[in-house]
């Protein structure tokens, strides 16, 4: 993958920095343009009820040209700045691909 990228919004050949919290989750929609949707399943225990509750959680992340990750893909994401009006988080590579 030494495609050529000049996506400013890249984490490795823009100017966007990675810090913060890192996170991985499953691509669940790719249809913006350089945007993944990242759906995460989170089991939480409520100590009142002493029951374990299900929370779904849904991000949006960049995804840039030169990684491109999709629908299906384990990917490890990272937060950055704020990049968009509701992205914040970056796609930093794909752990498990499914369509490659
Ligand atoms: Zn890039």
């Amino acid at each position: 993958m030494a495609e050529e990228c000049n996506d400013k919004k890249c984490y490795r050949h823009g100017n966007v920095r990675v810090r913060g919290e890192r996170l991985s989750g499953k691509v669940v929609s790719t249809k913006g343009k350089n945007t993944a949707i990242i759906g995460r399943d989170i089991t939480k225990k409520i100590a009142k009820y002493q029951r374990w509750a299900k929370e779904r959680s849904r991000i949006a992340v960049h995804n840039p040209p030169c990684i491109n990750a999709a629908v299906g893909d384990i990917v490890l994401i990272g937060e950055t700045r704020k990049l968009s009006k509701t992205k914040a988080w970056t796609v930093m590579e794909v752990v498990q691909g499914t369509s490659k």
